[in-house]
């Protein structure tokens, strides 16, 4: 749930100053990874029509802002930069499109129309492989809106091959939608219902993207440990068995997954953690909550103890496993008692990182009706405490790591000389000194100190992996 500002990829497309005549292309991400993952492909869609990636709206022939509904924040700072989007087509007589895309787009199209006449074409997250086509036409005529009127595979089989990847590390959606319906949440109505990648498109993708030269791929899903796609052989892959198959392809030595629910933590998935070296030792598991009380109001369809035993067994199948989760304070009727109960359920489960927020209503949910609202400033006293917690815990977990020698992927260039940055199995950042000639390599680093969100290594050998 983190929120991230990412200009796609530019690969090895020509630069607009390079290239006369190519059309600059500024796409801004909120939200998820998912959101990042359609960016590129959303880059990918427009490369054929002579769009290149830019890194600044300024100038930018198309500006796409691609949504999330998550939290009532997420929603208003997209009116707040369409406004300054609306001056800066103002200061170029008009010559500037602008799309609104995603989650935002999904719920509110039509108020994004009617509030911000800048705005020239909504698409729903369903429908951004149509952006060609409805550029033609906002050509001849503003205001069009495409929604969810399009079927998820029809989106996927639209999708040119070719990925504008560059660097080890890649995205790949698997999976989308939700059916858990938690009552605080949107996405079971923006994203609509669950729905898996059929494994030969998920493999000819990762298979693309090997040739790349990825490394690592995080497989994306709302619902990623969901996914039921339809194998080559007619029987229904779970996310195990479409783990075991991508990490049969060549070059692909590293496997990722997010976001996972508890309910769909499949024993065949924990049996793959132990035997699978390919799985990385890091999973983000949301609870939200350590009340029972309160994980009934928020509809998650388990208990505490049911997480607690959940995380038991994984850790019995992979011991060094790196836990990750969500947390969200100041639901609807969260007592003293009950948010003592999630700072347990913190302390008994050690996280190595964790999100947290304060609950925020958003409209059409369930929760958004609960008359028992928790005062801001009590729930802000909550989300500090277990920050502090959580921080702390982080901390502990990055430091556990001094002296011990890990594998690391480097990604790219560090800011200070030949300085690298790469990700540990734990996916902590780790920088190290000397290493800008070994991005996209796995290499054994040795961790000389821990931060709070990076490790300092360094390299042992100049042999990588
Ligand atoms: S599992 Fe719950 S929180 Fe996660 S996307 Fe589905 S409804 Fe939202």
């Amino acid at each position: 749930m983190s929120e991230t500002l990412t200009p796609p990829q530019a690969g090895t497309v020509a630069t607009p100053e390079t290239a006369p005549g190519v059309k600059r292309l500024f796409i801004k991400t909120y939200g998820c990874q998912m959101n990042v993952y359609d960016s590129e492909r959303m880059a990918d869609v427009l490369r054929p029509l002579g769009y290149a990636p830019t890194d600044t709206a300024e100038g930018a022939d198309f500006v796409i802002l691609n949504t999330c509904h998550i939290r009532e924040k997420a929603a208003e700072k997209v009116y707040s930069e369409l406004g300054k989007l609306r001056e800066m087509k103002e200061s170029r007589s008009g010559a500037m499109t602008i799309a609104v895309a995603g989650c935002v787009a999904q719920a509110e199209g039509e108020e994004i129309m009617r509030r911000q006449p800048a705005v020239d074409l909504v698409v729903g997250p369903q429908a951004y492989h149509q952006l060609p086509e409805l550029l033609t036409r906002t050509a001849r005529a503003r205001g069009e809106r495409i929604g969810a009127d399009f079927a998820a595979d029809e989106k996927f089989d639209s999708l040119p091959e070719a990925r504008g990847i560059n660097g080890p590390t890649a995205f790949l959606t698997v999976q989308e939608g939700c059916d858990k319906f938690c009552s605080f949440c949107v996405v079971p109505y923006t994203r609509g219902a669950e729905w898996s990648r059929p494994a030969e498109a998920v493999l000819a993708e990762a298979g693309g993207l090997a040739a790349q030269g990825v490394r690592e791929l995080t497989l994306l899903g709302q619902n990623v440990n969901a996914y039921d796609g339809a194998g080559p052989d007619g029987s229904v892959w779970t996310l195990a068995r479409l783990a075991r198959a991508l990490a049969e392809i060549e070059g692909i030595d590293r496997i990722r997954y997010t976001t996972s629910h508890p309910n769909d933590m499949a024993d065949d998935l924990i049996a793959a953690h132990a035997e699978l070296p390919h799985l990385m030792p890091y999973l983000h598991l949301p609870v939200q909550s350590g009340s029972d009380r309160i994980l009934r109001l928020m509809n998650r369809k388990h208990g505490r103890q049911k997480y607690i035993d959940l995380i038991g067994r994984i850790r019995e199948a992979r011991p060094d496993m790196a836990l990750s989760g969500d947390f969200i304070v100041g639901f609807p009727g969260e007592t003293d008692r009950d948010f003592e109960d999630t700072l347990d359920l913190v302390r008994q489960v050690n996280y190595a990182s964790a999100f947290s927020f304060m609950y925020s209503p958003r409209p059409g949910t369930p929760a958004a009706g609960i008359g028992t609202q928790v005062p801001a400033d009590v729930s802000l006293t909550r989300l500090h405490a277990l920050q502090v917690l959580l921080l702390e815990q982080q901390v502990a977990f990055n430091k556990a790591q001094v002296g011990k020698t890990l594998d690391v992927l480097f990604e790219k260039k560090g800011r200070h000389g030949r300085q690298a940055i790469g990700r540990s199995p734990y996916l902590q950042s780790v920088h190290a000194e000397d290493a800008d000639h070994l991005i996209g390599q796995i290499v054994p680093v040795e961790i000389v100190s821990g931060q709070q969100n990076s490790l300092t290594g360094r390299l042992l050998q100049e042999k990588a992996a």
